[in-house]
């Protein structure tokens, strides 16, 4: 489209000849690391979401089957977009090939999802559980909540303990999973929250369970509003299927 070419010209202008799209490797000429081509296909990917779960569904739905039937913890879920494709690539470069530098634009990508919510006052990244963190040696969540807060002047918070959840969740069908997860997520002792309301930062929401659990335990040590962000989301089967995934 041509307005984008406009900016992208005048970023140029702005910025110079910087460096490459994370996402689709085309040139970009802007200091975030990703192109409007490919933040504009996102943003198609979730024009028209379940006002509370963020999920894709159709218009003039308000909300998704799941939100009509049940209460969640959290008060808001938004992801900047579905998880497949190059998106979900760059996703698993940051988690399991080390490259930890694609937190920056991915945490770019994050803020501007985030300024969908009402004013937050802390920052928190969702933990990895023990066994899991010494795996990896770092948790991906925790630097994009780094990048998140940084960008937009919000104090990082990382006050969320999580025990082993009992046994694999990859196996495990929808209503286990939140069975599983339940009670596994606590706040630091001694953390009192005061009605602060919370930004929970992640890199992919499956079935929301583990966004649900976070924002129990921080409701319980007393935050108000826990918005939830997540680089992307997996669609349920149904949904898939109609996309194409
Ligand atoms: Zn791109
Ligand atoms: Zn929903």
């Amino acid at each position: 489209m041509a307005w984008r070419q406009v900016l992208d010209n005048l970023s140029r202008l702005v910025y110079g000849d910087q460096a490459l799209c994370c996402l689709c490797n085309s040139p970009v000429f802007n200091d975030v690391g990703m192109c409007s081509k490919c933040t504009g296909d996102l943003k198609r990917q979730m024009a028209w979401v379940c006002k509370v779960c963020g999920i894709p569904v159709r218009r003039p739905l308000e909300l998704c089957h799941e939100c009509r039937l049940n209460l969640y913890y959290f008060d808001m879920q938004r992801s900047a977009g579905i998880y497949n494709g190059r998106l979900m690539s760059a996703i698993r470069r940051m988690k399991y090939t080390g490259e930890r530098w694609l937190s920056r634009p991915l945490g770019w990508l994050l803020s501007q999802v985030a300024g969908q919510f009402g004013h937050v006052g802390i920052v928190v990244p969702v933990p990895l559980a023990g066994s899991s963190l010494k795996a990896r040696g770092y948790n991906q969540a925790r630097d994009l909540a780094a990048e998140v807060s940084s960008n937009i002047c919000v104090p990082l918070a990382d006050i969320l303990e999580r025990e082993e959840a009992r046994g694999s969740q990859a196996r495990l069908d929808r209503r286990d999973r939140w069975r599983n997860l339940r009670g596994t997520m606590s706040v630091t002792r001694g953390t009192h929250l005061g009605g602060i309301a919370v930004l929970l930062v992640d890199d992919v929401a499956t079935t929301g369970a583990t966004l649900d659990e976070a924002a129990r335990a921080l409701k319980s040590a007393g935050a108000g509003d826990v918005y939830c962000v997540t680089l992307a989301r997996t669609l349920p089967y149904r949904l898939a299927e109609e996309e194409g995934c």
